[in-house]
């Protein structure tokens, strides 16, 4: 019994056709770094692996006028911005990114998954931001441009990419409150390691009540900063206690499950059947959590994407209906959740099959190891 499922307008524009690689290289002429990194630092970035600490050595650019649209497209220097300090995104936050990777397969080849689905998410983002929207081709194009200028920049080995961060951000300089005229995109990349270093272990998530990252007709579909800024206090004091991170719950009753930070969340009921937060227009749209739900039911994997009611979810951990919960993004691919608490109750979960399942299976195609049956994988070296 697999349920239909339609195809959201991100999905959905995730799958036409798009430019090879080959077709796009070029359209952000290289201006090469004069100071690169030396030969030393490079090897202790590529031997120490982090995760956002360490950058490469160009980035994209193009800038956005009113009056032009986009131009200036280029590869340039890494390094700092000339920015005024009277730039409006100082300001009114009118910002808003994405989060790709770009893996090394054993041939040496350079690939990223579903660029078209960020495309579309990036324009999304922008959209509610009133921001202008990039041309997909623009987007792609920067990515390729890029990762092909710092390839020797992209790791080797399990669990390994090079980062990819794409933002796009108000730089007109006016503090009168009204869409920026002037708009830079940048994308810049950061090498980075595995994310579970320790082996696939879990993490112990507060539910936090009392604060929100978004609310209805708000900005919480958006990829924008200012749901991070939102984020943050609530982190910090579930930190204190001893959490990683805190679940966010709707607004209006406190009831129902929404996401994480930065991360979605799916619940394993024992049956098997595999449930996660449904599209709300409060939460955002993982494109991680879009993957996993159409690798499952390619499967005949029963997903429910559905409201799910936290006093439900805590009885059924308790009574075992509920297996595993774990949540999902780009940058840990899928974390399992290994504990659930605040003020009135406190539950423990394995790290359960299924999930380790889904991260091997979802990482295997993202790496070059396993077929790739939904054509996700794009080369872009
Ligand atoms: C980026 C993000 C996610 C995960 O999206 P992916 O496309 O899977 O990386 C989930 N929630 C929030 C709030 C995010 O910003």
């Amino acid at each position: 019994m697999s349920t239909t499922h339609v195809p959201t307008e991100l999905e959905a524009l995730s799958e036409l056709e798009i430019s090879t690689a080959e077709e796009l290289a070029g359209r952000f002429p290289l201006t090469l770094n004069e100071n690169p990194a030396s030969q030393a630092d490079y090897e202790q970035v590529m031997s120490e692996l982090t995760f956002g600490n360490k950058f490469t050595d160009h980035m994209a650019h193009m800038r956005w006028t009113k009056e032009e649209g986009w131009s200036e497209r280029g590869i340039i220097p890494y390094g700092p911005l000339a920015l005024t300090p009277g730039a409006a995104v100082l300001h009114y936050s009118q910002s808003v990114f994405e989060g790709i990777k770009a893996y090394r397969h054993a041939d040496g080849s350079i690939w990223t998954f579903r660029p078209a689905y960020n495309a579309a998410r990036l324009n999304h983002s922008a959209s509610r931001l009133a921001l202008p929207k990039v041309d997909r081709d623009d987007f792609l194009a920067s990515l390729v441009d890029y990762v092909r200028a710092d390839e020797k920049w992209v790791p080797t080995g399990d669990g390994t990419s090079l980062y990819l961060r794409p933002l796009l951000f108000a730089s007109e300089e006016f503090l009168g409150v009204h869409a920026s005229s002037v708009v830079d995109y940048y994308v810049i990349g950061s090498p980075s390691g595995p994310y579970f270093t320790s082996g696939f272990t879990g993490v112990a998530i507060w539910v936090v009540k009392g604060y929100h990252r978004a609310g209805p007709g708000g900005t919480g579909s958006a990829k924008c900063g200012g749901n991070y800024a939102a984020s943050l206090m609530p982190q910090l004091q579930a930190a204190e206690k001893g959490f990683s991170q805190v679940c966010f719950l709707d607004t209006y009753e406190e009831k129902y499950l929404e996401e994480l930070g930065g991360m979605n969340m799916f619940v394993v009921m024992a049956d098997g059947t595999v449930r996660t937060p449904e599209l709300t227009g409060v939460i955002l749209e993982g494109g991680t959590r879009s993957a996993i739900c159409k690798m499952l039911r390619s499967q005949g994997t029963p997903v429910r994407e559905e409201m799910i009611a936290l006093d439900e979810l805590v009885a059924g951990i308790r009574s075992g209906e509920v297996a595993e919960v774990f949540a999902c993004g780009t940058a840990a691919v899928v974390t399992p959740i290994t504990r659930l608490a605040n003020d009135d109750f406190d539950v423990e979960l394995p790290v359960g099959e299924t999930t380790k399942r889904i991260h091997k299976q979802l990482t295997d195609i993202q790496m070059g190891y396993a077929q790739d049956p939904f054509g996700w994988m794009y080369r872009l070296v």
